[in-house]
């Protein structure tokens, strides 16, 4: 369905909002939005999945009190979302294998974590059914971010500018 992308990315930040402050953790979300209103055709179910998985993993592999920022931008073509965090990071040769089904990084460390390691391989499977793109940049003890684009749907509203 044509959604409203700026409200489900803040649906999905309150939630985590709501988590971290039940929690008593003292992470900061850090949003910055283009003032445009970013429609997508996607399946919602679908893409908020993904975007709890990186949040999801953005609090897991970060140290509480951490920033996330969470921004959303557009190009010609795509919109593009980033989820940075300040954790661990990732070594530049696990770059790839991250998207890899069952793959995690130290797997004494990620198991004392929990999980399967199944949450950026079902991520990418949901974005390149939506026509587009995930990748990450990162760089260890400094932390990562994650880049997904989707294909953008120019609505009226931007036709008049
Ligand atoms: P789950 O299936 O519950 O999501 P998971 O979090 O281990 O388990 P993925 O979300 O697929 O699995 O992530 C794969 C691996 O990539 C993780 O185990 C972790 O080692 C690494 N990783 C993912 N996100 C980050 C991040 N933000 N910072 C550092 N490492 C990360
Ligand atoms: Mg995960």
């Amino acid at each position: 369905e044509l959604v409203n992308l700026n409200e489900m990315f803040n649906f999905v930040i309150e939630r985590f909002e709501m988590l971290i402050t039940s929690n008593n953790m003292n992470y900061k979300i850090r949003k910055e939005f283009t003032r445009r209103t970013i429609w997508v055709e996607v399946d919602s179910d679908k893409v908020i999945q993904v975007l709890d998985n990186i949040m999801n993993n953005a609090i897991k592999y970060s140290p509480d009190g951490g920033e996330i920022t969470c921004s959303l931008l557009e190009t010609h073509n795509n919109v593009i979302i980033s989820i940075a965090d300040q954790g661990m990071g990732i070594p530049k040769r696990d770059l790839k294998r991250v998207f890899d089904r069952f793959f995690r990084v130290d797997k004494a460390r990620s198991r004392s974590l929990g999980g399967s390691g199944l949450g950026l391989a079902i991520s990418r499977d949901v974005i390149q059914n939506h026509g587009g793109t995930i990748w990450v940049e990162s760089e260890e003890a400094k932390g990562s971010v994650f880049y997904i684009s989707l294909p953008y749907v120019p609505v009226e509203e931007d036709l008049w500018e």
